[in-house]
């Protein structure tokens, strides 16, 4: 077997530099993943630029959007050797309280990736076979994607499908997405593929002229529109469609103060509000809001292994499209392709992709 290599983020900030490590130890319920793909996440970035802390100790290896093939296993898991695989991005543990009730996001003993243990930036991942999501070849095959497109399956698809489902997105429903980068756009055309009709908002043209070819029915920028304008622009939208001027379904995506005010201020009676990205600053907002337009708020962290298969369905049938939305680079680029992201260059979501 060959050396299994793995990049190890030593302190905020500090160089990611590389380890050799033996992955061939899995324990009874473990799986050894080769890596084909890993996502960056802006999670990742969080952990690494911000000062956020993961629950692993450093040196640790981040990344938790992995795709790959399953090469060894424990005594427990071996049906799953050989096969295409997407490890989720939170692994719950199935047997607890939370667990058994369904609610699986919640589970105090779940493990995540490049957070928890050992991440997706390496040859080589040791994570529990619970979970996984089993790819299928053929589908794969006439899809026109190979393995690593889909590591974007885990997070930057899952989470805004559970959203979405949550929600209970149907058709006729008016859907609203502010912000269609990473998570966003893949909120849209989820919503689009349940039959929503989709209005995006970003401030950021090239998103927004991406978002319009894959599922957005209407496109607003927030930098040339005040908060009132958006809600007169997509009132006017819904009338000229004889959609709802009522029960609006909001994804708030961009994970900025000024994305959840504008996302809050577009609350009307019977509205959804879930809030799918994430930011440390505090808004200012009319709670009350809540209750007068008899509206709810939603938030989800990560997505149920069980929701996976659906949500690599609509990828795999080209319902939602994630090549125009991922560019793959070598993964001991990682230090350059971080500082890429985190500076704003990349257009599309990294993929990075080990050499085996
Ligand atoms: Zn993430
Ligand atoms: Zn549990």
């Amino acid at each position: 077997m060959s050396a299994a290599i793995r990049w190890m983020m030593t302190g905020a900030g500090q160089p990611i530099a590389l380890a050799e490590f033996d992955p061939f130890q899995p324990a009874a319920n473990e799986v050894v993943v080769e890596i084909a793909g890993c996502g960056v996440c802006h999670t990742d970035l969080g952990y690494y630029y911000d000062g956020v802390r993961t629950k692993h100790d450093l040196p640790l290896t981040l990344g938790h959007e992995i795709s790959g093939r399953v090469v060894a296993a424990g005594t427990d898991a071996r049906s799953w050797v050989d096969r295409g695989v997407i490890v989720p991005a939170v692994i719950p543990c199935g047997s607890c309280d939370a667990c058994r009730r369904g609610k699986s996001t919640i589970c105090p003993n779940q493990k995540m990736p490049g957070n928890d243990i050992h991440g997706g930036f390496a040859s080589h991942v040791v994570v529990p076979a619970r979970g996984l999501c089993p790819v299928d070849e053929a589908k794969l095959k006439a899809s026109g994607l190979d393995l690593a497109d889909l590591s974007v399956i885990a997070d930057a698809v899952t989470t805004p499908y559970q959203a979405v489902m949550q929600a209970g997105v149907q058709a006729g429903d008016l859907v609203i997405v502010n912000g269609v980068g990473g998570v966003g756009g893949y909120a849209a055309q989820i919503a689009h593929a349940c039959g929503g009709t989709v209005a995006a908002i970003d401030v950021n043209d090239d998103k927004l002229a991406a978002i319009a070819e894959s599922g957005a029915a209407l496109t607003l920028n927030a930098r040339s529109l005040a908060g009132r304008e958006l809600k007169a622009a997509i009132q006017a939208f819904a009338k000229q469609r004889g959609l709802r001027a009522t029960e609006w379904i909001i994804f708030e995506c961009s994970g900025t103060r000024a994305g959840q005010e504008a996302a809050f201020g577009l609350l009307n009676h019977g509205a959804t509000l879930c809030v799918v990205g994430f930011t440390m600053d505090k808004v200012e907002v009319r709670l009350s809001n809540l209750m007068a337009f008899h509206a709810r708020a939603l938030g989800n962290w990560g997505c149920p292994p069980e929701l996976y298969p659906a949500a690599l369905d609509l990828v795999l049938s080209g319902r939602v499209k994630v090549a125009p939305f991922v560019e793959k680079h070598p993964l001991d680029e990682i230090n350059q392709v971080f500082e890429a992201v985190h500076h704003g260059a990349l257009k599309r979501r990294a993929v990075l992709v080990p050499a085996h």
